[in-house]
């Protein structure tokens, strides 16, 4: 099994989890342009990947998501209220009953059917029509290749989504994906534990979360490979630039774990079975790399037996290399 974070931190979030068969993408938090170069730099090959899931519709998740999706007609899981929140971020004038969403979604999944009945019925001319929309995509770095007037229009249109709902299982090939809500001020945020049916290695992410509730902490046993949340340091936060207000978020029970909330974690709750600790989702603006690595390693020295639990630490700028179990 191998994990590849592409990007993570404030200003973006992507991460490729893959096992012997399946592949699929967390979150699409950077233009699709930026992902595609990305996965370039690690080998990861994009057209290889079978679905997006993501974890929450802020803007650092999702900012590449309907270009990237649109561009390799993979289907997109969310959970239902994340799905709805992201579709009034791309709409913002569309006001919507509850009733007219579920119209909306209903009349979104007959324009699929129909746009994939054309494509069975036409094959050839569907791949040459595509074909020549990616290189006048490429040029561009954006695309358009639905045929379909009215998929064009709408922004917030994808080739396929999933819904998924937080605390439910559910297999993508032989990757089994444990969704676990995370608190966090989003419409129905989540991390999520991925396993693999065949090798029996464990992934868990875990970002975007405002304290550790029991439901995360008993989520995140028996974790192999653990991208973990190491947002800021509270004495910078405090003195730091932000407005109050923004400070206030982040602070709160649904904002950021901070290193010294990611450290009590780990010398008191985490199991010590990782292989590998990755700190991500730091913020550049009210934290230094090193500070969070030596809040993190300090913490799990303090369980003496421990071995393994390499800790690494994402990046924002350019991908990690892939870590393979
Ligand atoms: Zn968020
Ligand atoms: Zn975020």
């Amino acid at each position: 099994m191998r994990m590849t974070v592409l990007t993570s931190g404030s200003k973006g979030n992507s991460t490729v989890i893959a096992s012997a068969e399946t592949r699929v993408l967390v979150d699409a938090g950077l233009s699709c342009r930026e992902l595609m170069k990305r996965m370039a730099m690690v080998k990861e090959d994009p057209s290889a990947l079978d679905a997006i899931l993501i974890t929450h519709e802020h803007q650092d998740h999702v900012a590449g998501l309907s270009v990237l999706a649109r561009r390799l007609r993979i289907p997109v899981y969310f959970s239902e209220p994340t799905h709805r929140a992201w579709v009034r971020q791309m709409t913002p004038r569309t006001t919507m009953t509850y009733a007219q969403w579920l119209e909306h979604v209903q009349k979104e999944k007959e324009a699929r059917a129909a746009l994939d009945a054309v494509e069975t019925a036409n094959p050839e001319m569907c791949e040459q029509s595509s074909s020549v929309q990616m290189e006048a995509a490429s040029a561009e770095g954006e695309e358009e290749d639905a045929p379909e007037a009215a998929v064009k229009r709408d922004p917030a249109s994808l080739p396929a989504v999933e819904y998924f709902q937080p605390g439910t299982s559910f297999c993508i090939g032989d990757l089994t994906i444990a969704p676990f809500t995370t608190p966090h001020d989003a419409a129905d945020p989540c991390g999520f534990v991925f396993e693999s049916a065949t090798e029996s290695i464990r992934m868990a992410l875990a970002t975007d979360l405002g304290y550790m509730p029991p439901n995360v902490r008993s989520a995140l046993q028996r974790i192999d490979v653990l991208l973990l949340e190491s947002n800021h340091d509270l004495e910078m936060l405090k003195d730091g630039p932000y407005p109050w207000a923004v400070k206030q978020r982040v602070l709160s029970r649904v904002g950021h774990l901070s290193n010294d909330a990611t450290a009590e974690f780990l010398a008191r709750d985490y199991d010590g079975n990782a292989t590998y600790i990755v700190l991500g989702h730091l913020s550049e603006t009210n934290n230094v790399p090193e500070l969070a690595l030596l809040s993190a390693e300090e913490a799990i020295r303090e369980r003496g037996k421990l071995l393994g639990n390499r800790v690494l630490l994402a990046q924002q700028s350019e991908p990690l290399a892939s870590i393979c179990l």
